[in-house]
């Protein structure tokens, strides 16, 4: 595997709130490859009000996947852009096996391979924690937390200046709860099935942010 994160095409997965977002935004930083996450395109595409959007967000807001089918063109699509050649990082996507299986098509048409799929693990009682207290900046989404990581400033972002917020609307506790019962029955299938490929690589993630991202960067070789 390169060790100057050149070409990495890596997946990060775990249960929602184990810290892929968080994590996928500073790799992308050290190893200057896009972040790709599905959750954000879907949230764009329920913001534009449209036929399609409504009915994404009755799904999000429930805590239930949207259709396979569905995800898959759209993911599809995006990494055929040019910011992809040179590698991605993909967060939230596959989320079931069908999906696990469409990359894997997708790549081999592109005569392409995925080099690692690290998988964040985090208990169940820490993440409903995490979920329950996060937020994010308007402005440049910037994220935050009640208890560990709150602005410098009070209400002032550190990243932006921005001094608006927001908590997602799935971040409720019925819907996390939904969300985990998710995980387990249609998104925990695709670890051993990475783990047959022989890329699954596994990170302890109930450490501090900076703590994990080290713990990633050694698996992956990057400086
Ligand atoms: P995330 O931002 O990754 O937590 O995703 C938020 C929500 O978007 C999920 O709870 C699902 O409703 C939906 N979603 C994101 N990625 C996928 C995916 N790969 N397949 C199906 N639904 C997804």
């Amino acid at each position: 595997m390169s060790n100057n994160g050149k070409g990495l095409r890596i997946v990060l997965t775990g249960a929602p709130g184990c810290g892929k977002g968080t994590q996928a935004r500073l790799l992308k930083q050290r190893i200057g490859v896009p972040h790709l996450s599905t959750g954000e395109m879907l949230r764009a595409e329920a913001q534009t009000g449209s036929q399609l959007g409504s009915e994404i967000k009755a799904l999000i807001d429930k805590g239930n996947l949207v259709p396979d089918e569905m995800i898959i063109t759209m993911l599809g699509k995006r990494i055929d852009e040019p910011d992809c050649t040179n590698g991605f990082i993909l967060d939230g996507f596959p989320r079931t096996l069908p999906q696990a299986e469409a990359l894997d098509k997708m790549l081999k048409e592109k005569g392409i391979k995925l080099d690692a799929v690290i998988e964040i693990q985090v208990p169940d009682e820490i993440i409903m924690e995490r979920i329950l207290g996060r937020y994010a900046c308007m402005k440049c989404g910037q994220g935050y937390h009640d208890k560990y990581q709150q602005p410098k400033v009070y209400g002032v972002c550190d990243n932006c200046g921005g001094t608006e917020f927001y908590r997602r609307i799935d971040d409720n506790r019925a819907t996390v709860q939904n969300r985990l019962v998710n995980y387990r029955a249609l998104t925990y299938p695709t670890i051993p099935y990475f783990e047959k490929e022989g890329l699954l690589r596994c990170v302890d993630g109930t450490g501090s942010i900076e703590a994990v991202a080290k713990k990633i960067d050694d698996l992956l070789g990057v400086d």
